[in-house]
């Protein structure tokens, strides 16, 4: 009697070991590539209450002053999207603009 409920137990704890298993594994599936493509920073909308304050725009009025040829930018070359020291945690668009823009030292 005792025996065979120990059985039951002992293949119950395998099946939620299992259970549990899968369930982790689904979901570095899923959190992962979101960190690798630098899902951790949503897009700034131009709704933001502070992208409103300072003006920000995806499309700047002026080709010489965008995001890209910012000085606060920390996009890379090429990046359609990129962060902003004045925007933690957000991307801003390459042709973006805002009334916080500095001319690049480079
Ligand atoms: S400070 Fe303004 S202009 Fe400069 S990168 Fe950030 S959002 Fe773009």
């Amino acid at each position: 009697m005792y025996q065979s409920r120990i059985e039951e137990f002992k293949q119950e704890n395998t099946a939620r070991r299992v259970f549990l298993s899968v369930f982790v594994v689904a979901s570095l599936g899923v959190i992962l590539p979101a960190k690798a493509n630098g899902g951790e920073f949503s897009r700034l909308s131009e709704s933001d209450p502070m992208a409103k304050a300072l003006g920000y725009t995806h499309i700047s009025d002026s080709k010489e002053k965008t995001c890209v040829n910012c000085g606060l930018y920390q996009g890379e070359t090429g990046d359609e999207w990129g962060r902003c020291s004045i925007f933690p945690n957000k991307m801003v668009n390459a042709n973006g603009w805002c009334k916080s823009w500095i001319a690049s030292k480079g």
